[in-house]
């Protein structure tokens, strides 16, 4: 008998083991197809509605980089406690794999239903949680499909509920989507022809790169450029950054583009050095994504080295929101990109939120007010407040400002009264062409001081 009862035992340990995933008790792939398909047919008898959400976590991949796979594991199985605690007894979850867990509905009847249920569940996995004695904020992502609306079987509802999903990562993560049938149609064929031509653009020569400009308002010389990238598409006309630098980061095309713009912008600085034209610096943008990276410093360092550009003339502009999303990791990385004597601009600044502790860790030179607050800085208070507290902060930590969008003389000399003697903006000039921006210094270039005085460089 005894032999016999832990047998039994011994079956279903095995039985468990087989249908569950080990580090979160939850159930397995196996054991999700198996209900699930159970489910689809009982559902389709009864005419009953199933909503399948997909859910996986914005930074995964980051905390396992930097805190190591035992957070990983603590934050796996904190996730699945956190899924199992908003849902009810018969509704199904599962960890599909990595940081990927599926939830099965069962007979929803209306599509608010399973909004209220998607957002219950993302305030839940935002709250903060400890891993390994760090207090750490996450979020995750969501994509949505309906049986039968989105499909029949398992591996359809699945792959449209990934569609969603990735579209809830594009639209900035931390929220819910719907499939939507359209994305299998007609935006998503949209979409793939701008990413064709985007990914030809950039082998054919149809990117290039304008200068803008950064002026000392009270020597009206210039201090630096900063490159922004330019699409001539020959079918499409020019197409903003604003358009096709997100399109880029959504599918990956950044990092070539981005490693362009940057061989590119030190290579033309180079060559201007050469021919005695110093105008200070080239600034680049980096994007996020780039900068996340494992060895992003490497692409800085082959564009140094294949353009013999000295570090001292480049400087990187990495966002707010960058630098502050995965702070401790943005520590370091900054520490090897200072190591390398590249100079560091966090862009945007005052539209993110900024740990002032992390702000004094990061090895940055300048801080760079953000176009919106530049605006009216001379009419909205909150503007002005927080454009002045900028301008203190950079002085406090003896590190330079700049202003950006500077399009009228009133905001150049309210800004130089508050100490930021660095601007940028249509007003002193609107990002270059490399002929312009020659046509400009060989015609003995003058800009305006900031009375509107033209002076010559
Ligand atoms: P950003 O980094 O904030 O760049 C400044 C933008 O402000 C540029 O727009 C510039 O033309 C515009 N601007 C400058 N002065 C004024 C002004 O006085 N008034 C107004 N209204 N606008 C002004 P642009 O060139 O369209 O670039 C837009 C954004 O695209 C950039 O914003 C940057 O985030 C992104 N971007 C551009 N080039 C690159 C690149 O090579 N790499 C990456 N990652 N992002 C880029
Ligand atoms: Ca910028
Ligand atoms: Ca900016």
């Amino acid at each position: 008998k005894q032999v016999e009862n832990s047998l039994l035992d011994h079956k279903s340990r095995l039985d468990y083991m087989v249908f569950h995933d080990n580090l979160t008790g939850l159930a397995n792939r196996s054991m999700f197809y198996d209900r699930i398909n159970k489910s689809l047919g009982t559902a389709k008898i009864a005419n009953q509605t199933l909503g399948i959400l997909l859910v996986d976590l914005d930074r995964f991949k980051n905390i396992n980089e930097s805190l190591g796979y035992d957070a990983g594991d603590d934050l796996l199985r904190i996730t699945a406690d956190n899924l199992r605690s908003q849902l009810r007894e018969n509704d199904t979850v599962a960890r599909l794999s990595g940081d990927e867990f599926v939830i099965v509905l069962e007979n929803v009847n209306r599509r608010a239903d399973i909004e209220v249920v998607a957002q219950k569940l993302l305030n839940r996995l935002a709250l903060p949680v400890k891993l390994q004695g760090h207090q750490i904020t996450t979020t995750a992502s969501i994509g949505v499909s309906i049986f039968p609306a989105d499909g029949e079987t398992i591996d359809l509802l699945l792959k449209h509920a990934g569609l969603a999903m990735n579209k809830a990562k594009n639209l900035g993560k931390n929220r819910f989507e719907f499939f939507e049938g359209a994305m299998s149609s007609n935006k998503a064929v949209n979409y793939l022809l701008l990413e064709n031509d985007l990914r030809r653009a950039i082998e054919q020569n149809e990117i290039c790169l304008h200068y803008q400009p950064q002026v000392n308002i009270v020597t009206g010389k210039i201090v630096g450029l900063e490159a922004l990238a330019r699409w001539h598409s020959k079918e499409r006309g020019m197409v903003s950054p604003l358009h096709f630098i997100p399109l880029a980061e959504e599918t990956g095309l950044i990092e070539p583009l981005g490693e362009w713009v940057l061989n590119h912008a030190c290579e033309r600085f180079q060559a201007w050095l050469m021919q005695g034209i110093n105008l200070g610096k080239v600034a680049v943008n980096i994007s996020p994504i780039q900068f996340r990276k494992e060895h992003f410093e490497q692409t800085v360092v082959k564009a140094l080295m294949n353009s013999r550009l000295a570090p001292q003339y480049l400087e990187l502009e990495i966002t707010e929101g960058s630098a502050m999303e995965d702070a401790e990791r943005a520590v370091e990385m900054l520490n090897c990109l200072n190591g390398l004597g590249v100079s560091l601009a966090i862009d945007d600044f005052g539209t993110g939120y900024s740990s002032l502790a992390y702000l004094q860790r990061f090895p940055i030179q300048k801080l760079k007010i953000d176009r919106s607050f530049v605006k009216d800085i001379e009419t909205d208070t909150n503007d002005a407040a927080i454009a002045k507290s900028i301008i203190d902060l950079s002085h406090n930590m003896s590190l330079q400002v700049i202003a950006e969008g500077v399009e009228h003389l009133e905001q150049s000399n309210w800004l130089m009264a508050k100490g930021c003697l660095q601007v940028q903006g249509f007003y002193y000039s609107k990002p270059l062409s490399e002929e312009q921006l020659m046509a400009w210094i060989n015609s003995s270039a003058v800009i305006r001081d900031s009375n509107g005085i033209r002076i010559p460089l």
